[in-house]
């Protein structure tokens, strides 16, 4: 490995906290060490023990102390980042670790680039591309399910299986290819077949992987759930009963919630984003039309559609718009206020929104709400447990590189049943292999590393 920079980077987020960590990595992390800690005695720190840890001081370049911390090393290839490692911890004040930060910085390392610890760990082959993902799927999950998932990613769990995929197409690859270099070993029949059951075998995994994918992206996204309807027929009522506390503002007077309340919730494990559109109405008014207009694009874009219907009042017209909007949408019913005697025709549902499934709630009471909660969950993910499946597919950059592998199989195996040539199978087997690559970053371009890691927080 050649000398890289040395970076450091504060770990911990901004504000006051019970400790403050800034790591240092690369070849010069101990002579930065050197620079800027002493031991409790005050002299200079001389021999660094691997995974000790030891108390000291940060001092300025005058020898002036910063802050009382503890440090410990890890040495190259036995830390996170595959270099050496030195971290000290602080007290957990923004002052505080800004001063020892810059001192780090006097001392000769450079501010680290966000995501750039784990970039190095990747490029020194201690995390693969998947795995680094999952890192950052891991800090920002947002349910137990979407922890535990990107947990398993972590460990390896997806690049485990992509891993044992690329090794069988190798297995095929290099006697095809062999073949192409001496051609009068002819690859004979028999191995066409083996090659093909290995090939449908190799195709069905991936074909596994890919049927969880919609489900998977959703538990790392958030589903996006929209709730519609005309004015005051209870959106912000019902989106308080969803959150399960008082968020958005609720009132009598219609058209009031102008601008779109967005909020996460987590359904069983499944983080659902909430959007509260404006009442859809016809309106003069320009800042409420804009508002409009932007609800029915939320609803054209959404995962799923809520829509809401005032049960204690006859159908509008407002309302008859919206059922015409959401002919082809599959949206959920929501027959609100059903604690007040019901002037709605409900009859009138089944046969404008067929398939759409009907729930009488009372935003009011509660009444409906956890029955609502299931038919939105069902909605979403379906009635299938493949969310506990124990790997699964969470990014659409994972998504898209396995429905490239599984077309490419897919010509592999016609090429096989049809005698094509060993040169051009090879060039098939070859392309699969190398999207499943771009999967765990064997085969990716430059620019997607620099793109995937510049997503990341600064200092992790
Ligand atoms: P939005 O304009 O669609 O967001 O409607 P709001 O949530 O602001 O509710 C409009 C009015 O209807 C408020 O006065 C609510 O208290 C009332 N409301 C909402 N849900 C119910 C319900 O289930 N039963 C009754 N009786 N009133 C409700």
């Amino acid at each position: 490995m050649s000398e890289t920079e040395t970076i450091a980077a504060i770990s911990t987020p901004p504000g006051e906290g019970g400790i403050g960590i800034i790591r240092i990595s690369g070849d010069q992390a101990l002579a930065v060490g050197a620079k800027i800690l002493r031991q409790r005695s005050g002299n200079p720190v001389t021999t660094w023990p691997e995974r000790k840890v030891r108390l000291g001081y940060v001092v300025t370049a005058e020898d002036d102390p910063i802050d009382e911390v503890i440090y410990f090393y890890f040495k190259k290839n036995r830390s996170y980042t595959g270099e050496d490692v030195l971290e000290i911890q602080g007290h957990g004040g923004y002052q505080n670790l800004k001063r020892i930060l810059s001192t780090i910085l006097q001392a000769g390392a450079r501010a680290a680039e966000p995501g750039e610890f784990t970039q190095r760990a990747f490029l020194n082959g201690r995390l693969d591309l998947a795995q680094a993902e999952a890192v950052i799927d891991l800090i920002r999950s947002r349910t137990d399910l979407a922890q535990k998932i990107a947990l398993n990613q972590l460990r390896g769990s997806l690049s485990g299986v992509i891993k044992e995929q690329e090794d069988k197409l190798l297995a095929l690859l290099v006697p095809i290819e062999g073949a192409l270099d001496f051609p009068e070993d002819e690859i004979p029949d028999l191995e066409r077949s083996k090659a093909q059951k290995e090939i449908q075998a190799i195709r069905s995994n991936v074909a596994n992987l890919l049927a969880g994918a919609e489900r998977g992206i959703i538990l790392r996204d958030a589903a996006t759930v929209v709730i519609a309807g005309r004015p005051n027929v209870g959106k912000s009522s019902l989106l308080n009963q969803l959150l399960g506390e008082e968020r958005a503002i609720v009132t009598p007077i219609p058209g009031t919630t102008r601008d779109f309340v967005s909020e996460i919730i987590d359904l069983e494990g499944v983080p659902i984003r909430l959007i509260d559109t404006a009442g859809v109405r016809a309106s003069v008014d320009p800042v409420e039309k804009a508002g409009v207009e932007k609800a029915y694009r939320l609803m054209a874009e959404a995962d799923l559609i809520l829509v809401i219907f005032d049960a204690a009042t006859p159908l509008t017209t407002e309302d008859r718009e919206l059922i015409t909007f959401l002919a082809e949408k599959q949206p959920i019913i929501v027959l609100n206020k059903t604690d007040l005697p019901v002037k709605l025709p409900t009859a009138f549902f089944p046969t404008a929104l067929p398939g759409a499934k009907i729930r009488s709630i009372s935003a009011l009471t509660g009444e409906g709400i956890p029955a609502l909660k299931a038919e939105i969950r069902q909605a979403i993910m379906g009635t299938g447990g493949s969310e506990e499946q124990p790997v699964l597919v969470t990014r659409i950059r994972h998504q898209e590189a396995l429905k490239e592998a599984l077309g490419l199989l897919d010509l592999v195996a016609q090429g096989l049943e049809e005698q094509l040539s060993e040169d051009l199978l090879a060039v098939n087997l070859r392309a699969s292999l190398e999207a499943l690559g771009r999967i765990t970053g064997r085969s990716v371009s430059d620019e997607i590393i620099k793109e995937i890691f510049s997503q990341f927080c600064i200092g992790k």
